[in-house]
């Protein structure tokens, strides 16, 4: 069993090449975003030191509550990938670069609005489970024109959760799903794939995987 961060890394870089060897895809076009919900701030600081500079986070009050024990890392960069309310828009785009879980025309809006540049990510909810959010696939077109005509944020990609499965072969559709939109859009970044399903992500298109789990071991309840 891997021990180390270092070891753990190591384990997500060789399925992540493995997944692209069989997928015919240059590894270059898969990054690794790295979950760090839930943990310390001492644990991204730990995940920089080995390389890692993409970091993902849920909340936006803990992600305040970090940011000043991360402020110092050069070039690390906090992606919001858990919903935003449009009432949180102002802490949201001073403690983070991107918002990868972009909803509405409203919260799009409203992040335009508060004046700092921001790459965008819209989620797409592309199943029918009540607990999710994101946009339906009707919804990510009036998102892609509100982002598009903006004058602060920039359409980066998409991002999709299918429901949880053991079995990762029910994840595909959903990401083929994901990457057709994404065509459909002109849309270049795929963001797709965690710590159990990323294999098939990649296979799927995926530019990022998020991975927490196989990072940092298993994460207490919030
Ligand atoms: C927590 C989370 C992840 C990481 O999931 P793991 O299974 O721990 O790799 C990825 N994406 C989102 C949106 C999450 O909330």
């Amino acid at each position: 069993m891997p021990e180390t961060l270092q070891q753990k890394l190591d384990l997500v870089q060789q399925r992540i090449h493995h997944a692209c060897a069989r997928a015919n895809r240059n590894p270059g076009e898969v990054r690794l975003l790295a979950v760090t919900k839930i943990f310390p701030a001492e644990i991204i600081r730990e995940a920089w030191a080995i390389g890692l500079r993409e970091f993902g986070e849920n909340y936006v009050q803990e992600m305040e509550n970090k940011a000043a024990a991360v402020a110092d890392l050069a070039g690390a960069r906090f992606h919001l990938i858990g919903h935003l309310q449009s009432n949180k828009t102002k802490k949201a785009s001073q403690f983070f670069q991107t918002i990868d879980s972009v909803d509405s025309v409203k919260l799009a809006r409203r992040l335009d609005a508060e004046g700092i540049p921001l790459d965008i990510t819209v989620e797409v909810k592309l199943s029918h489970e009540e607990s999710k959010t994101g946009a339906d696939a009707a919804g990510l077109v009036d998102i892609v024109e509100a982002v598009r005509t903006s004058q602060n944020l920039r359409l980066k990609g998409l991002m999709t959760v299918p429901p949880w499965s053991e079995d990762v072969e029910l994840s595909r559709p959903y990401f083929a799903k994901l990457r057709e939109l994404a065509a459909r859009h002109a849309i270049q970044e795929l963001s797709m794939g965690m710590s159990h399903d990323l294999e098939v992500a990649i296979e799927e298109g995926a530019t990022w995987v998020r991975v927490g789990t196989a990072l940092f071991g298993k994460r207490k309840k919030p």
